[in-house]
């Protein structure tokens, strides 16, 4: 019944900065925190909700 390992879930956030747009991992505690990107060190708001990672719209250029 009790487990010695902390379950540690990580989720994926971008990068809000249009021309960094990395990709980070962020531990599921450092919901409604706000976390500086690694690359450009804008500061990236962790939401409640995992970020789909799939077909986005294409930016009109
Ligand atoms: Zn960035």
């Amino acid at each position: 019944m009790s487990s010695d390992a902390e379950k540690l879930e990580v989720f994926a956030v971008q990068c809000p900065n249009p021309t960094c747009r990395k990709f980070m991992l962020v531990e599921a505690r450092d919901r409604g925190n706000v976390v500086p990107c690694l690359i450009c060190k804008t500061p990236i708001r962790v939401g409640a909700a995992p970020l789909k990672v799939g077909k986005t719209d294409s930016p009109s250029r």
